[in-house]
């Protein structure tokens, strides 16, 4: 059986943080009452049906971890593992049952008792993915894999039959090189002094893998007549380490972001950093954003022809529960046929790291979302978030869909543009 050993530090998502010991940790859990309700809400139930892989079961195995009932076994922690963090649970749940936080905090006890070198492991992989050094370097590096004839080798050799090869192989099809971004800058200090109206918050992977995102946020605050400012020394906002047991890190993290947009109202193009940033911060979707701001009465949208499908991002959907900004927002296009996704309440199977760590669920759920985009056929996809963005852009090439996948401000930012 389980020893009990030191009581885990538990992180709630507040800022500053709570400390739960193991008596609150089960104390959240037991507020489900195994009703089950949630069930035909969980993606990756849905795929398997096996109740180990569904809310219901996750929260008994983190009660049987927590009560020293159950080890900490590597078929136990590949069920909690395979939880995609998506939230639609807690949307689902009449009883309220904080899943997310359950599901952050039992990996948090779990990362913590791993021996040192493999915390250090999972912690340098995560620090890498989030800084400024390697995301820079993907566009450059995907662009070589191209140019090289490098992912033509890899088909012909049969090696996209392993999923995590067909993921990596698929983003770097996809994965231009990042612009750098004109904007006016600030530094906290700067910041201090004169408290910019809104500031736009850049990401880590998202300021590589979207560069037009800010682009275009820039492009129509501009239009608006909206002031927005880049404040310096942003940086990642923590919730890769958060969902996958380093809250102190990301607690560190989001202090950064704190200290930098002090006095602001934060705008965030990627959903996942917004949810995340919200709890410690100002934070504002940027469609939300853009949809609050004053509209000049003389603003002209081009028509722009075609359907647009909205994928809502689980970040979007579960934790925000804003989505309608997002169709509004696109409402506004004369010409546009606004279509919701067929089965977005579903996560696409990108989910921040998810879609590297458990390649195979991702490429499933990402099959689903490929199959209704055939049916419906859109001219274009949007979606709110990132990692969402990268894994269907990749899913509808390999299928060889003719869509665009992108940001719905840059969508909108087309419609504003003056023609020449
Ligand atoms: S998490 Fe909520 S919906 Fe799911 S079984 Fe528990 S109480 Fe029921
Ligand atoms: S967070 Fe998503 S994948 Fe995880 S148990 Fe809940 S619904 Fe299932």
């Amino acid at each position: 059986m389980g020893g009990h050993g030191p009581a885990p530090r538990i992180i709630f998502r507040q800022f500053p943080h709570n400390a739960l010991n193991q008596r609150e940790l089960l104390r959240l859990a037991d507020q489900c009452v195994k009703c089950g309700l949630c069930l035909p809400h969980c993606p990756t139930f849905r795929l398997c049906h096996n109740e180990a892989d569904s809310p219901r079961g996750r929260i008994a195995l983190i009660q049987g971890l927590t009560t020293g009932q159950l080890d900490d076994t590597a078929r136990l922690g590949a069920h909690l593992d395979g939880c995609l963090q998506c939230q639609a649970c807690e949307l689902a749940c009449p009883s309220l049952v904080r899943f997310g936080t359950l599901m952050d905090a039992a990996r948090a006890a779990r990362v913590a008792k791993l021996p040192r070198w493999r915390r250090w492991w999972r912690r340098l992989r995560l620090d890498v993915l989030s800084g400024t050094r390697l995301p820079p370097l993907l566009g450059p590096l995907a662009a070589a894999y191209r140019r090289l004839g490098v992912g033509a080798v890899v088909r012909r050799a049969g090696l996209l039959r392993w999923p995590r090869l067909r993921v990596l192989h698929g983003l770097a099809l996809r994965l231009r090189r990042g612009m750098a971004l004109q904007a006016p800058q600030t530094t906290a200090a700067d910041t201090d002094a004169a408290p910019a109206p809104l500031a736009l918050f850049r990401g880590c992977v998202a300021r590589t893998l979207e560069p037009e995102v800010m682009r275009s946020a820039l492009a129509v605050f501009r239009q608006l007549g909206v002031p927005v400012e880049v404040p310096q020394g942003q940086g990642c906002c923590g919730a890769m380490h958060r969902h996958n047991g380093f809250p102190d890190r990301a607690d560190t993290l989001l202090a950064r972001n704190r200290a930098v947009f002090a006095g602001t109202s934060v705008v965030g193009g990627a959903s996942a950093c917004v949810a995340e940033l919200r709890p410690a911060l100002t934070a504002i979707e940027l469609c939300r954003a853009v949809l609050q701001a004053p509209w000049p009465a003389a603003l002209a949208l081009h028509p722009l022809t075609g359907t647009v499908a909205v994928h809502e991002p689980c970040s979007h959907r579960n934790q925000l529960r804003d989505t309608t900004a997002v169709y509004e927002l696109l409402g506004r296009i004369p010409g546009l046929r606004v279509v919701p996704l067929p089965g977005n309440a579903m996560c696409c199977g990108a989910a921040g790291t998810y879609l590297l760590d458990q390649p195979q669920t991702a490429l499933a759920l990402a099959a689903d979302k490929v199959a209704v985009l055939r049916q419906l056929a859109p001219r274009w996809l949007v979606t709110t978030n990132t990692g969402c963005a990268a894994h269907l852009g990749a899913a509808a090439h390999a299928a060889g869909l003719e869509l665009e996948v992108l940001h719905p401000v840059v969508l909108l930012a087309r419609a504003l543009a003056p023609r020449t």
